[in-house]
């Protein structure tokens, strides 16, 4: 069933153009040294043919490789779900306590956030994770999981194979004397001969691939548990933060909420049952959610909604006073500025001198914000914002009109 859908997916081709990007590039070339590597040091090591333990090794290594990458291209080609283009809910008075993507010309349906390098809106998005170059969502979260859970335990495997092979093939070179210890790379004691030579590039290769999978084990092990934090609790990591920003916001404004995250089913196995399934295929339809007992249906899209007014409010504007070119470490704002760029992948956006900015965060030397552009410029929905030395502007004081503004914002809350 799981093959049969994700071969149906394959139809669009257009989708293999994933492939060209240096996350899978880099991730399929670290899955494809480990396992050459296991397998050619494994007929060196256990030969398979002889013994059942060899070929246990052996049918077990293939398995992994098999698995693994099943799990990857589900992962990459299933993709998360995209939330269609134009929807709207089902009942009109709904639409209220939405967002509106004017990319997708959609509402923002529950627990879905536009992606910025897939341009469209994605299911019970949690990252858009560039491994698999694709956004990590509704429909595959359970093959990304599975994979984030396979790659450390196949690079385990290889990891013992490797060490064990290294360890034997030295042992069979090495001779003792009274106070010296000769290794002779040129020739092997052991009788008969391996078929393959197993000379010092090949001890090199093993070491390389050793080094391989134990950080690979060490880092994609992190992101598992991470990802079954997510899974157990039925929290995204967005939604992680849009409930530390409700807390802070509440505290803010010293109003008597008390915010309850809904899509926590309250046991970690009704929460695991909605991402696992049999079929492979997550239950529901991504859009509508299952929710907690007490909680209004939209009670996190709201909650959205208030951030993002509130955002409105507490944002200031900047007006640009030296041009900038965008570059991610520009040479002629000092030394500071080149220093402390953001570690992110978030754009950088060039500055005209005179424009007006937005801000929403900043770190010392740095700004995050949105160009305020004219209003037939944002009629299509494009924003242009990103990051730019704070050197380049100066706090902008709004006049009367746009105070008044903000206060009638902070009043209607
Ligand atoms: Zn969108
Ligand atoms: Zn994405």
């Amino acid at each position: 069933m799981g093959v049969l859908y994700s071969v149906i997916r394959f139809e669009n081709l257009h989708e293999l153009k994933r492939l060209c990007h240096w996350g899978p590039i880099i991730a399929l070339g670290v899955i494809a040294i480990c396992s050459t590597m296991a397998m050619i040091d494994s007929v060196l090591w256990y030969w398979p043919l002889h013994t059942t333990g060899g070929s246990v090794n052996f049918i077990m290594l293939i398995n992994w490789t098999v698995m693994i990458l099943y799990n990857y291209f589900n992962a990459m080609f299933v993709g998360p779900g995209y939330v269609p283009l134009k929807w709207k809910p089902e009942k009109a008075q709904d639409t209220t306590y939405l967002q509106f993507c004017k990319v997708c010309q959609a509402y923002k349906a529950p627990r879905s956030h536009h992606c910025r390098k897939c341009n469209r809106c994605v299911m019970k998005m949690d990252h858009h994770c560039p491994w698999i170059n694709n956004c990590c969502g509704f429909q595959n979260h359970a093959s990304f999981t599975l994979f984030l859970l396979l790659a450390p335990l196949g690079c385990i495997h290889a990891a013992f194979i490797f060490v064990m092979t290294m360890y034997t093939q030295l042992y069979n070179r090495i001779s003792f004397g009274w106070n010296t210890v000769k290794i002779d790379m040129s020739a092997a004691k052991r009788d008969p001969l391996p078929i393959i030579p197993f000379g010092l590039s090949a001890f090199a290769a093993s070491l390389f691939a050793l080094g391989l999978a134990v950080g690979t084990t060490i880092a994609v092990g992190m992101l598992f548990f991470i990802q079954m934090k997510v899974i157990l609790r039925n929290k995204t990591s967005i939604e992680s933060w849009i409930e530390e920003k409700a807390k802070d916001r509440i505290q803010f404004y010293q109003t008597a909420e008390i915010f309850v995250f809904p899509y926590d089913m309250g046991s970690r196995w009704q929460n695991f049952k909605q991402v696992f399934t049999w079929s492979g295929v997550p239950e529901g339809d991504g859009l509508e959610w299952p929710i907690r007992e007490g909680c209004h249906p939209y009670s996190l899209t709201i909650e959205q909604l208030k951030q993002k007014a509130d955002k409105r409010v507490r944002s200031v504007r900047y007006k640009v006073i030296d041009a900038y070119s965008g570059a991610c470490c520009p040479l002629n704002k000092g030394i500071k500025t080149f220093f402390t760029t953001p570690c992110t992948e978030e754009p950088r956006i060039s500055l005209k001198k005179g424009e007006l900015i937005l801000v929403t965060r900043g770190l010392r030397h740095w700004m995050y914000g949105d160009k305020i552009l004219d209003y037939l410029a944002t009629e299509d929905g494009s924003r242009i914002r990103g990051w730019f030395p704070r050197k380049c502007v100066e706090k902008f004081h709004c006049d009367a009109e746009t105070d008044q503004a903000s206060e009638g914002e902070k009043k209607n809350r």
